[in-house]
């Protein structure tokens, strides 16, 4: 119950004299052109850009947000608002721009404009994207998957403790929405920010990563991110080598393992499960598609390896 006057905890609903409103509809924080890689998607037509958007505010209260300047404060003054038709009109003037991606800020607490700006956007055959933390009821999250094509979701840790403590929420709504998205048959990416000292325990991720094939599936591409230290927390940064070490343990269950917000020359490459071959090439958000037919199989033994390509990734140079 939100009082008169007064918004709830995600800070963007209001009770105006008894009607709930959501007063960030149309609210941006940020307004960008993203490679699809920066999201982070790997298999969904890799090479391509996509018009990223956000908002203010958050379900959860991630002492380690790394995005904390806009999911934990929200700002009451702002005014302005940008129309759905003029954000539609970017997306179509963008260049090799696929969609849009709902990111930045957690989306499903927007889910009026959401809702709103997805379902134009699909009649016009543009993608939609989510980049969420999961934590959302069964019923909403049906919905948002009818109008959705591709989601990242953090999987912050294998340990209802570590929710408990550190984010202001629970594992098991997390492990539910993984489930029923992967039953839908949309794309699923997951991601995993690693903090020292807090959910880099190896065993952990032996059961995270087993849990994810059994449940999910071997082919869910899987995100291993560098931590820095941010807003409540003063762990280190993750090291390499606890990513790589890490990443070693979560290719023993899943296909697709990668390790992201590093300048790394290693693990974030895509190779062909079959026969190994490098299909695209990573550096930074430079991408370099090979080793790939018009509809994203290898040239070297046929093996799919990309459910969702588009043939001008191969042109492209973010
Ligand atoms: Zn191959």
């Amino acid at each position: 119950m939100i009082n008169e006057g007064r918004t709830g905890i995600c800070g963007v609903r209001k009770n105006n004299a008894g009607s709930v409103e959501l007063i960030t509809y149309g609210v941006l924080s940020g307004y960008a052109l993203d490679p699809v890689e920066k999201k982070p998607l790997y298999h969904f037509y890799p090479g391509t850009n996509i018009l990223s958007l956000g908002s203010y505010g958050c379900n959860l209260r991630c002492d380690f947000c790394q995005n904390y300047t806009i999911s934990q404060r929200i700002s009451p003054g702002f005014v302005s608002r940008t129309g759905i038709d003029s954000i539609l009109h970017d997306a179509h003037e963008a260049p090799h721009n696929i969609g849009i991606a709902f990111t930045y800020n957690e989306p499903v607490i927007w889910f009026e404009f959401l809702s709103d700006m997805a379902r134009k956007a699909r009649k016009k055959g543009l993608k939609i994207v989510l980049v969420s933390n999961g934590y959302v009821n069964r019923e909403p999250l049906d919905e948002i998957i009818s109008f959705t094509d591709a989601f990242n979701i953090d999987l912050k840790a294998f340990n209802d403790g570590f929710y408990k403590r550190l984010t202001g929420g629970s594992l098991e709504p997390v492990t539910n929405t993984l489930k029923q998205i992967a039953i839908s048959g949309k794309h699923l990416e997951i991601t995993t920010l690693v903090i020292p000292g807090q959910n880099d325990d190896e065993a952990e991720m032996a059961r995270q990563t087993e849990w994810i094939a059994g449940e999910l599936g071997r082919d869910v591409p899987f995100h291993l991110s560098r931590y820095f230290p941010m807003y409540k927390r003063e762990d280190p940064s993750t090291t390499a080598g606890s990513l790589k070490r890490l990443a070693e343990i979560a290719s023993k269950s899943l296909r697709y393992v990668y390790i992201g917000n590093i300048s790394s020359d290693s693990g974030q490459n895509t190779h062909c499960p079959q026969c190994g071959k490098v299909v695209t090439k990573r550096t930074g958000y430079q991408v370099k598609i090979q080793n790939l037919d018009r509809k994203g199989s290898c040239t070297g033994c046929g093996t799919k390896v990309y459910n969702h390509f588009t043939s001008f990734s191969s042109s492209i140079q973010n």
